[in-house]
């Protein structure tokens, strides 16, 4: 569907949004680029491979946590289905992004795909990645698949992710078990509904006309309801 290394990057800009402040997967969390709370220690783990430092500096959490908005402002706008604010975004990532180069993955032959990257070899880690980041929205918009942007529909989660599914069928991001708890939310829903209606049951049946089901006239309101109840089952 996408190139492999679109499909990196995005999964990479995925993990970044996430990591805004906000509702993920039930829970309400930080910043995690937040450095008051001494946190920006995990931006080599948020986006391994870039070269981050353990402790970067002010300027550089600055700038990756504008990359940040700018990526989720897309990422939004495209689960929105608001096509043109999606591109808008993404124009303000490329017109940022300067100029690009063409260059073969490490390990590569001659017959390898060449990918594009920022435009200097030892470019500072955020401005790599930002370029990657709008390189990769750019194929993704390229290819008419924006809607492939997501996010969560899990209870209380606003989680972004691709998906990649052949059907477009994916609803749940893969952080946060949203798909499971959703499940459990909706197997409870279903057997309070059955409970309840059973619950029902016993009140329907004292009525005047129970007696003369007795007398042996079976009585049509008595056996209706009784049906309509096994077949629910
Ligand atoms: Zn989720």
């Amino acid at each position: 569907m996408f190139s492999a290394i679109t499909t990196s990057r995005l999964a990479l800009a995925a993990t970044l949004a996430n990591t805004a402040p906000g509702f993920r997967g039930g829970r309400q969390l930080p910043d995690r680029l937040d450095g008051a709370a001494g946190l920006p220690s995990a931006l080599p783990a948020i986006l391994p491979g870039w070269g981050f430092e353990e402790d970067p500096s002010s300027a550089t959490l600055r700038s990756v946590r504008k990359l940040r908005a700018a990526v989720a402002g897309v990422w939004q706008d495209a689960a929105a289905e608001d096509a043109d604010a999606a591109l808008e975004g993404l124009n303000a990532l490329l017109g940022a992004a300067g100029p690009v180069r063409a260059v073969l993955p490490p390990g590569s032959t001659v017959r390898s795909p060449a990918i594009l990257a920022a435009g200097h070899e030892g470019d500072a880690p955020d401005k790599a990645a930002s370029t990657a980041f709008a390189l990769a929205l750019a194929e993704v918009a390229l290819a008419g698949e924006l809607t492939r942007l997501r996010t969560c529909s899990g209870e209380d989660c606003s989680n972004a992710f691709v998906d990649l599914t052949r059907n477009r069928s994916k609803q749940f991001c893969d952080e946060a078990n949203c798909a499971n708890r959703a499940h459990v939310k909706a197997y409870r829903a279903r057997r309070a509904a059955e409970a309840a209606a059973a619950g029902e049951e016993p009140a329907e049946q004292p009525s005047p006309k129970d007696g003369r089901a007795k007398d042996g006239k079976p009585g049509k309101k008595n056996g209706k309801p009784a049906k309509k109840k096994a077949k629910k089952k």
